[in-house]
């Protein structure tokens, strides 16, 4: 069991296998102003608002992990920016003690407007989805999405300063494996960090996921087929699931993160968050502790400290893939990624 101390200095977690866990993935919302076909089925229905996070819980529980040592915090959803407020709580999240940096994950559709005030808010930074440059794909795959407005929108983060921009480009096989060589073009041209994921399968999609799931070493050399050798960035940090390559004369670099098929468990700092305020130990596993329930009956700070120090200590190692073992409880959309 983890010891919690009562003092005031933040306390480290690590979990039972004596990972260090300091970055928390929190979903502002599950509800998304688009429809990934790999992320949500079509008729989802949205968790109704009551049963959210409020604000003011979301601040509470922020400072009970940054008194854990939790220093880095990441946004996400379904999708951050349809939350309302969300300028004001990335304000006053950046007045905790403790977190250093305040990132978000968005699709980029609400960041033309958004974008400034976030970043004099205090946004540090901001990981834009985008799997395709061919517009009409783009509204296959997002079943919705206007491509434009999500480069309105990373024209308005750059020039805002959230900078290094990152896309993040899922890869599903027959929505937009080739295309995966147009965005790795634009890292030859532009200092932007364009990072390839494997679709990881979970909940009701889950069986669409599998079927369609491209592994890294294809795409790797898809790209490389077209545009010539990827050198391998050295230093990687361990605890980024991100393997970073350059092209040849590129400024930008290129990321595989490659979660189904070379898991990066060893090096996992993170914990999630999720919008129905339950902390979620792994992505990929149902595995979960009720923080929300406490919160509302009156638990005070040391309890929630414990709560989660304690949860965090069950981090479980790793998904069961492999077993055929597949997270049913949420869609991707309700965890964040
Ligand atoms: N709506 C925001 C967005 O799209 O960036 C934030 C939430 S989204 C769930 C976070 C990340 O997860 C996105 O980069 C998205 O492409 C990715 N994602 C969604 N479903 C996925 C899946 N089944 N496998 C791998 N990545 C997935
Ligand atoms: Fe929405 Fe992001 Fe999921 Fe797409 S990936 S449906 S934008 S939450």
């Amino acid at each position: 069991m983890p010891h919690v101390s009562l003092n005031d200095g933040p306390t480290p977690m690590y979990d039972s296998f004596g990972r260090h866990l300091h970055y928390l993935r929190v979903s502002l919302t599950d509800a998304c102003n688009l429809r990934c076909v790999y992320c949500m089925p079509e008729d989802i229905i949205f968790r109704p608002a009551s049963t959210l996070l409020q604000d003011d819980e979301i601040l509470i529980l922020l400072r009970v992990a940054a008194s854990l040592g939790v220093d880095k915090v990441r946004f996400t959803g379904g999708e951050p920016t349809v939350r309302r407020g969300i300028v004001a709580l990335v304000q006053a999240v950046k007045t905790i003690p403790g977190i250093e940096r305040l990132t978000m994950t968005t699709n980029g559709i609400r960041l033309a407007e958004l974008a400034r005030p976030l970043a004099e808010a205090g946004l540090d930074q901001v990981n834009v989805s985008i799997d395709t440059l061919d517009p009409v794909k783009f509204r296959q795959i997002t079943r919705r999405g206007d491509l434009d407005e999500v480069w309105r929108g990373v024209a308005a983060a750059e020039a805002a300063g959230l900078r290094p921009i990152k896309l993040n480009c899922v890869v599903t096989r027959g929505f937009n494996d080739g295309d995966v060589v147009e965005l790795a073009r634009l890292t030859l041209t532009r200092p932007w960090n364009v990072r390839f994921i494997e679709l990881m399968p979970l909940g009701k999609v889950a069986d669409f996921q599998q079927s369609q799931v491209v592994p890294s070493v294809e795409t790797r050399a898809t790209i490389e087929a077209a545009l010539g050798p990827l050198a391998l960035v050295p230093g990687h940090n361990g605890h980024d699931p991100a393997k970073s390559y350059r092209l040849d004369g590129a400024i930008g670099q290129l990321g595989f993160i490659s979660s189904v098929t070379e898991p990066f468990c060893e090096g996992c700092n993170r914990l999630r968050l999720t919008a129905d305020g339950r902390l979620r130990l792994c992505l990929l596993r149902d595995d979960e502790v009720d923080l929300l329930t406490p919160l509302r009956s009156g638990a005070d700070f040391e309890t929630l400290r414990r709560l989660m120090a304690e949860g965090a200590y069950h981090k479980p190692w790793g998904h069961r893939l492999e077993q055929h073992e597949i997270a049913t409880s949420r869609e991707m959309s309700q965890i964040g990624g």
